[in-house]
């Protein structure tokens, strides 16, 4: 029995030190100011100022929520169970592809720490987000005047996010300070796909592709023509689609897929089936993606993706399409080196 104990102890130190380091991996990551990461850490410690760790401490007699009044109020109620917390995540899924209510379970004291493994840094970034404003709009019923909205709430959150990610500005304790303004990639294993098009009006299409790892390298580009598309849109999950093949036949790494198209990128990424036009495109792609190990699908602003544009423009130029392994294309040379030096700078 005793021996039980001891053992049950030891392993529960250990593995909550290796939790402790995956946390602080997992937040630092993600693209969001210190104060959320802050806040986020204390959230995942069960360090929040709730009413129910304030009448632990015997600073209060009650500790029914009272925002709602139907529950003991700890930091999942508040953040998550409580009206308003359900309400802010309603009106932001109007806006966002948050993770599903499925995942956002009370699975116990290790509930957020277990959540933040099973996304991506971006549902991450909206999930920590999401949860520091609950929370504020907690306090303000509680300490303020009462006067935030859930709507007010998730406009600001939508609005803060996307210029988070658009200008790449996060704040940090010295001030602002610049991210994510050229093309980069930091985990070592993986690969970074990155594609673009050319489209005009006529229905003459190119697009160009290029997978690289995290020394700037290239593994593979390619570039080719099309006839008789109906859309941009079309072509760019076409481009998906021939970028996601060619790295599951050769690559066979941990992949990042990279566009500029904001619909695409979302109809990739969505858990339900699209029913768009290019639903076919999107479907086949999702399958080659079934056959890496891992594929996250990220949009990125133009300025991050010139590489795989200048490969749409060269087939458009040559009318001529072309796979090269190892190797690139003369004409993106100056470009490839540019992305490299800022990659050797960080
Ligand atoms: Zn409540």
């Amino acid at each position: 029995m005793q021996e039980n104990l001891i053992e049950h102890n030891w392993t529960s130190t250990s593995s909550s030190k290796e939790g402790e380091r995956k946390l602080w991996e997992n937040l630092w990551s993600t693209p969001v100011p210190e104060k959320v990461k802050i806040f986020a850490w204390r959230l995942a410690n069960d360090g929040l100022a709730t009413l129910q760790n304030r009448k632990r401490r015997n600073l209060e007699q009650n500790s029914t929520c009272r925002v709602c009044g139907s529950d003991e109020e700890g930091a999942f109620h508040a953040v998550v169970s409580c009206t308003k917390a359900k309400a802010l995540r309603e009106e932001l899924r109007k806006e966002w592809a948050l993770v599903p209510e499925k995942i956002i379970t009370n699975s116990g004291p290790d509930w957020f720490i277990c959540l933040l493994e099973k996304i991506d840094v971006d549902q991450r970034a909206q999930i920590l987000l999401l949860f520091w404003r609950a929370w504020h709009l907690r306090n303000d019923v509680i300490h303020g005047n009462g006067t935030s909205f859930v709507v007010g709430s998730a406009k600001y959150l939508v609005s803060y996010l996307s210029s988070l990610l658009n200008q790449g500005i996060v704040e940090d304790g010295k001030g602002k300070q610049q991210i994510s303004q050229s093309w980069t990639l930091q985990r070592s294993r993986w690969v970074k796909l990155n594609v673009d098009v050319a489209f005009q009006d006529s229905g003459e299409a190119s697009l160009g592709g290029i997978i690289r790892d995290h020394n700037g390298d290239t593994i593979l580009s390619m570039w080719c023509t099309l006839h008789h598309c109906a859309s941009a849109e079309e072509v760019e999950a076409l481009a998906c689609r021939e970028g996601v093949r060619l790295a599951a036949e050769w690559v066979r790494r941990p992949t990042i897929l990279e566009s500029d198209c904001s619909n695409v990128v979302a109809a990739l990424r969505a858990t339900t089936e699209n029913r768009g036009r290019t639903s076919h495109i999107i479907k086949e792609t999702k399958a080659a993606m079934q056959m890496l190990p891992v594929c996250e699908v990220k949009s990125v602003r133009r300025e991050c993706n010139r590489v795989a544009n200048e490969l749409a423009q060269l087939a458009k130029r040559t009318v001529h399409s072309a796979v090269w392994r190892e190797n690139a294309p003369a004409c993106i040379s100056e470009l490839l080196l540019e992305d490299y030096k800022t990659l050797i700078s960080r």
